[in-house]
C-alpha cells in the first residue's frame, strides 16, 4: 500500500479548520475509483492519474485517503468510475460494482449517451447501481463545452433512471455551469418529468465561483429529487451563498477523491474562470516556502468555515456530512 504523507501544515489545517466542525460519521457522496489499465490512453486523457499517488484507486486506497484526511471520523461513500474518452466503460463499471459491493457502498455506473434503453437496462439489471454517471466528454452534440443536460444523458436513459429510482450524478456543461439559462430551464423541467429520478448537481452545479452560484440560486427550484454536492469547490463565497440561500436538506458533502483532489493545490478563481492550480504551477516570490495542502482540504476548510459563518446548527452539519446522503442512497451504515 502506498503511504499518504501529511505535513505539519496539513495537520494544522485539519486541527484548526476541519476537525472541530465535522461529525463522527461522514458520507462522501462523490468519489471515484480508477483502474488505469481500463484507460489505454491515460497519459493523454487523464495525466493526473499517471501520478503514482493519484492513479489506480481501488476501494482500499480510497479508504486509506479517508482515514488519512479525516482520522477522527468513520467515512463511507458513493463511488464512481472515471469518465475519460478512452475508458473501457463496461470493464470499469464491472470493476467499480465489484469493489463497491464488497465494501457495502452505493455506486454509479458510467453511461454513454448513445447506449440504447435495452442495453442500459441490461447493465442496470446486472450490476444494480444506485447512480448513473454521464459525463460531458461523451456528448455527441459536436461541442462538449456547450452540451445540454440531455446531450449528457438522453431522455430514454432518464426514463430508465426514473423507472428504477436511480440518481444521476450530473456534471453540467456550458461556460457558466448551472447558471446557464438553458441548464436552469432543463433541470426545472426534468425534476418534474422524472420525479423518481434523483438529480445530483456535482460541484454545486459546477459553480466554482460565486457569481455562477449566485445566478444559479436566483432560479434553481427546490425539489425533493434535486441535490447539490460540495465536491472540489474550494471557494468560501460559493458555500456561503449555497448555505444561506438554498435548502440545506438538499446539500451533500463530497470530496471528489482521489485523483481530482488529493493533489497539493487548489481550485482557484481567476475572474470569471476557475482552474486546478497545483503547487508546481506557483511562482513563489521572496523565498515564500511551499506550505500547500491537498485540494480536498482546501474544499473541506472552506465548507467548514461557511457552515460556521452561516450559523448552521449541529443538525445541519450532521445532515450535510451524513444524513442527507444516507436518505438519498438508502444507506444505513451497515455493510
Ligand atoms: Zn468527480
Amino acid at each position: 500500500m502506498r503511504t499518504i504523507e501529511l505535513t505539519e501544515h496539513d495537520r494544522f489545517i485539519y486541527e484548526h479548520e476541519i476537525r472541530p466542525f465535522v461529525p463522527q460519521r461522514i458520507f462522501d457522496a462523490h468519489t471515484h475509483l480508477i483502474a488505469n489499465h481500463f484507460h489505454p490512453r491515460i497519459e493523454e486523457t487523464m495525466p493526473m492519474a499517471c501520478d503514482p499517488v493519484l492513479g489506480n484507486v481501488d476501494c482500499a486506497y480510497l479508504q486509506a485517503w479517508w482515514r488519512a484526511l479525516l482520522p477522527d471520523a468513520n467515512v463511507a461513500g458513493m463511488v464512481m468510475g472515471f469518465p475519460t474518452t478512452d475508458v473501457e466503460m463496461a470493464l470499469e463499471n464491472a470493476y467499480v460494482a465489484e469493489q463497491a459491493t464488497a465494501a457495502g457502498y452505493p455506486f454509479a455506473i458510467l453511461t454513454h449517451p448513445t447506449t440504447s434503453a435495452e442495453d442500459l437496462r441490461g447493465e442496470i439489471e446486472r450490476l444494480h447501481p444506485a447512480v448513473l454517471k454521464p459525463y460531458l466528454v461523451f456528448a455527441q452534440n459536436g461541442d462538449t463545452a456547450m452540451a445540454a443536460i440531455t446531450d449528457l444523458i438522453p431522455e430514454h436513459q432518464l426514463a430508465l433512471a426514473d423507472e428504477y429510482g436511480l440518481a444521476i450524478m450530473l456534471h453540467v456543461s456550458k461556460p457558466r455551469g448551472m447558471a446557464d439559462r438553458d441548464n436552469l430551464a432543463d433541470i426545472t423541467r426534468l425534476v418534474k418529468t422524472y420525479p423518481n429520478c434523483q438529480f445530483i448537481l456535482a460541484h454545486c452545479g459546477r459553480c466554482f465561483i460565486p457569481p455562477n452560484m449566485d445566478a444559479t440560486l436566483d432560479e434553481l427550484p427546490v425539489a425533493e429529487n434535486l441535490w447539490l454536492d460540495t465536491s472540489a469547490v474550494c471557494d468560501l463565497g460559493v458555500f456561503m451563498a449555497l448555505l444561506t440561500r438554498y435548502d440545506r436538506s438538499r446539500v451533500l458533502f463530497g470530496t471528489d477523491l482521489v485523483t481530482a483532489t488529493a493533489f497539493r493545490g487548489n481550485y482557484i478563481r481567476l475572474g470569471m474562470s476557475w482552474h486546478a492550480c497545483t503547487t508546481a504551477m506557483v511562482k513563489r516570490a521572496n523565498g515564500m516556502p511551499d506550505k500547500t495542502t491537498f485540494a480536498a482540504y482546501e474544499s473541506l476548510a472552506a465548507l467548514c468555515r461557511a457552515l460556521r459563518l452561516s450559523q448552521c446548527s449541529e443538525e445541519d452539519h450532521e445532515n450535510i456530512f451524513y444524513r442527507n446522503a444516507c436518505g438519498l442512497f438508502g444507506f444505513s451504515g451497515e455493510a
